[in-house]
C-alpha cells in the first residue's frame, strides 16, 4: 500500500441540539467538517479548515488533538459558534430542523495556512459554496476535489452551488438533495442528470437503504449496514464520506473502480459506527480493525455466491 495522503477539510464545526427517540443532547460536537475529520483522521492525516467563537469549549479542542487532526486552520474568533439543532422522527428516517444559527459563519473567509495549499485531497464539506468555491481557489493543482452539500445552500446558493460543480470531481448528496437539485425523484436519472454538471463521480446517500454510485463507466450500489442499535443519524453522510476519502487516500487517490466500490464498502461501514451513539462519540475509540471487520460483514451479507 502506498502512504496515505493527506486530506483537507472544510466545512462546519458546530454545537448541535439534537432529539431522537433515544434521548436528547444539547451542544454537543458536531458539523460537517468535525464528523468527516474524526472518520477520516482513522485512515490518514487529516488538516481541518473552519471557524469556531470564543464560546467553542476548550475541551472540543482538546479532543481533535488527542485525535490526530491537525487544527492550524480553525480560527476562533470573538462570537458566537454555529449552532444547529434537530429532531427526527420515530424511525429517524425522517429530520426537522429547528435551527440554524450560523453565527461567526456569517463573516468566515477560509485562508488555508501556505502548507494546506498542496494537499492532494480536498472535501469541501457541508458549508456556504461560496465559501467552498473560495477553497478551492486557494488549492494548486488537488487531485481530487470533492463536495457534499445540504438542503439548505441547494435553496438558498443553489446557482453558486452549480457554478462549483464544474470544478468538482466527486459529489456526495443524499436522494432529497438530487431530487431538489434536478427536479428528478429517480435517483438513477438525478445522479445522471447531475454528472452532466460536471463532477465525474456522484455518490447519492440513500439513509437506511444505503448508496449509489454513479461513475463514467456506470454504477453501483450497497445497502446500509443496518444497526439494532440506532441512537443519533446526525453525521452520518459526513462519516460516509470521510471513509470514502480516507480508503482513498490510504490508495494514493487512485479512482479505479474496485477502489472506488471499497471506498464506498469503508464509508457505509464507518457511518454505521457513528449513528450507535450520539455526537460523534461513536468514531472516538473506532480502530481501522473494527471498520475492516465491519467492511467483512458487509460484504458477508451482500454477496450471494459466484456471478449467476
Ligand atoms: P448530516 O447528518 O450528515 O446531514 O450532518 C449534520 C451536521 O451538519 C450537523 O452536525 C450540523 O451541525 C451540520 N449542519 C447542519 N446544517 C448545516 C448547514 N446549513 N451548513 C453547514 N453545516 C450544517
Amino acid at each position: 500500500m502506498s502512504e496515505a495522503s493527506p486530506l483537507l477539510v472544510v466545512g462546519s464545526v458546530a454545537l448541535d441540539s439534537v432529539r431522537t427517540g433515544q434521548g436528547e443532547r444539547v451542544d454537543a460536537l458536531g458539523g460537517s467538517a468535525s464528523y468527516f475529520s474524526l472518520a477520516a483522521v482513522r485512515y490518514c492525516p487529516v488538516r481541518l479548515v473552519a471557524v469556531v467563537g470564543a464560546d467553542f469549549p476548550s475541551g472540543f479542542r482538546q479532543l481533535y488533538d488527542a485525535q490526530g487532526v491537525d487544527t492550524a486552520g480553525l480560527q476562533i474568533v470573538e462570537g458566537k459558534t454555529f449552532r444547529w439543532g434537530g429532531v427526527y422522527s420515530e424511525d429517524m428516517n425522517d429530520r426537522e430542523t429547528l435551527f440554524t444559527e450560523l453565527n461567526v459563519f456569517e463573516e468566515f473567509h477560509p485562508v488555508l495556512p501556505d502548507a494546506y495549499r498542496q494537499t492532494p485531497i480536498v472535501l469541501l464539506a457541508n458549508i456556504d459554496p461560496v465559501l467552498q468555491k473560495e477553497v478551492v481557489d486557494q488549492m494548486e493543482s488537488p487531485q481530487l476535489v470533492a463536495l457534499d452539500t445540504m438542503n439548505f445552500w441547494i435553496e438558498s446558493r443553489k446557482e453558486e452551488l452549480v457554478s462549483l460543480l464544474t470544478k468538482v470531481d466527486l459529489f456526495f448528496l443524499n436522494e432529497e438533495e438530487a431530487r431538489q437539485l434536478t427536479g428528478y425523484s429517480n435517483t438513477l436519472t438525478a445522479a445522471k442528470e447531475i454528472m452532466a454538471m460536471g463532477p465525474k463521480m456522484v455518490v447519492i446517500k440513500r439513509g437506511e437503504y444505503g448508496s449509489l454510485c454513479l461513475t463514467s463507466e456506470g454504477w453501483f450500489a450497497l445497502p446500509a449496514f443496518p444497526v439494532e442499535n440506532l441512537t443519533d443519524p446526525t453525521g452520518a453522510g459526513d462519516t460516509f464520506a470521510g471513509g470514502v476519502l480516507g480508503y482513498l487516500s490510504q490508495r494514493g487517490g487512485d479512482l479505479t473502480d474496485g477502489h472506488l466500490r471499497r471506498a464506498v464498502a469503508h464509508g457505509t461501514a464507518i457511518a454505521s459506527h457513528t449513528v450507535a451513539s450520539f455526537s460523534v462519540d461513536g468514531l472516538l475509540d473506532l480502530g481501522l480493525d473494527q471498520i475492516e471487520s465491519r467492511v467483512r460483514d458487509l460484504w458477508d451479507v451482500t454477496q450471494f455466491g459466484q456471478r449467476p
